[in-house]
């Protein structure tokens, strides 16, 4: 593992944190969360806007659809100097990070460009309509079905868990085109006008009282075969595309609290003894393990940084970030809560407490979207530590034919 940068990199590191110094503070999200929706969306356009015109977006992408062209590195370099700021990218971890892509791979340049580049720019959203009530994990047993008729689809169905569905203009939307063949074979990919008669977008509600997913439902849907992504039947080749980015696009929330804020709050409480938290072995014990967790995953991060400057493609070890992440943050929260005894669950607007309370009722949905913990765990079990494969009983069956 190398934890240097080369001459090259540190070069444009410098060029990096020089520019977010002067633009990125100005963009941050407001310490008490009590931000409303629309003013986080266009904070978060706004944000948009200033990469996209610095050359801070796509940079891996060609430069014939709108990219800069640059390495997976300096992606990388970017996305680790931006996390020292409290800046969002949501909605547009979804857009770019995997709707986008997916468009610019499966369209002609002349039709995606015009796209990519109102997403580029913060002007479009996009939303990913996967998983529905019956298929999450496993994603190949979607039942929303796509009949041809003429030079039309007709889609009937429901998705579910739809992020940011009703802030978006556009969807990509995975169907099953042909129910008598096994699952992975009979789908098809499709980008949809989230404003098509037929679309019924409704909020539910989080934990945190936020309501930032949808269900979706569709009811005779009119999708033209020109808004097909990939050929009819390869949709989830297309999916893999969408779903190769996803696990990148997920990292840790800017205003997360981490161990930092952590201390911070145990030495401002009292200790049982006399003193503060801070001086109780078994907090001290608890901070020790999250910083271990933090500290395990920058150098597995180091580690994909130096996969990627050798040329390399980062393997499943992707998956002990992403699961090791999500849960250090709930744990975090849970330990922070329970340190403060009743006040923990109290509502307040103490802003030491407010991040742990927020990020505890959320954590849970970080350790489902984009993998649960479960699933993570089997990719770790199978691809990394080379263990028996779990049970795919239906594997060989036509999909009508799966009880
Ligand atoms: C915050 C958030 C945002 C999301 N945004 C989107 C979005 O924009 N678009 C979209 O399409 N989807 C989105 N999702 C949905 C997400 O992809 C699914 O929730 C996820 O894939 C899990 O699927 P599921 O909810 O159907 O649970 P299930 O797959 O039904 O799983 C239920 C439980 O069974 C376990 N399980 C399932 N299979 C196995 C197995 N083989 N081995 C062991 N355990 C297993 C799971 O780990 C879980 O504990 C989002 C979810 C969240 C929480």
């Amino acid at each position: 593992m190398d934890f240097k940068d080369s001459p090259d990199e540190a070069s444009y590191r410098a060029q990096v944190r020089a520019w977010l110094a002067e633009h990125a503070p100005g963009h941050e999200l407001p310490r008490d969360r009590d931000a409303s929706e629309d003013e986080l969306v266009a904070l978060a356009r706004r944000w948009q806007a200033a990469k996209a015109a610095a050359g801070y977006v796509g940079i891996t992408w060609r430069k014939d659809v709108g990219g800069q062209g640059g390495t997976p590195l300096q992606s990388v370099i970017f996305q680790q100097e931006e996390a020292r700021y409290r800046v969002s990218n949501v909605p547009f971890a979804v857009t770019m990070g995997m709707c986008v892509p997916t468009i610019y791979t499966y369209l002609t340049p002349e039709r995606a460009l015009p796209m990519v580049r109102r997403a580029v720019d913060g002007e479009q959203i996009w939303c990913q309509l996967f998983s529905e009530p019956a298929a999450g994990s496993d994603l190949a047993g979607i039942r929303t079905r796509a009949q041809r008729d003429g030079s039309d689809w007709v889609i009937n169905g429901q998705k579910v868990w739809t992020s940011y569905a009703h802030r978006s203009d556009y969807g990509i939307l995975l169907v099953r085109t042909d129910p008598g063949v096994v699952k992975h074979k009979g789908l098809t990919m499709f980008y949809l006008d989230m404003k098509t008669p037929g679309v019924d977008i409704r909020p539910i509600r989080t934990l945190p009282g936020e309501a930032e997913f949808n269900e979706v439902f569709l009811t005779d849907v009119r999708i033209p075969d020109s808004q097909r992504l990939g050929n009819v039947g390869e949709g989830w080749k297309v999916s893999l595309t969408t779903l190769s980015h996803e696990r990148m696009a997920i990292t840790k929330p800017a205003d997360a609290p981490g161990v930092d804020e952590l201390i911070a709050l145990m030495q401002a409480l009292p200790g049982e003894s006399g003193g503060t938290q801070v001086d109780d072995p078994s907090v001290r014990d608890a901070i020790a393990r999250f910083y271990v967790n933090d500290m395990g995953l920058e150098l597995l991060r180091m580690r994909a940084q130096t996969a990627l400057s050798k040329g390399q493609a980062p393997g499943p070890e992707a998956a002990i970030g992403k699961l090791v992440m999500a849960k250090t943050r709930q744990d975090i929260g849970a330990f922070a809560l329970d340190r403060l005894e009743q006040a923990g669950i109290a509502e307040t607007d103490d802003l030491r407490i407010k991040p742990f309370r927020y990020f505890y009722w959320w954590a849970p949905g970080l350790r489902i979207a984009g993998g649960t913990d479960e699933i993570l765990r089997n990719i770790i079990a199978e691809r990394v530590l080379g263990l028996p494969g779990d049970l795919r009983l239906d594997k060989d069956l036509p999909f009508n034919q799966i009880k």
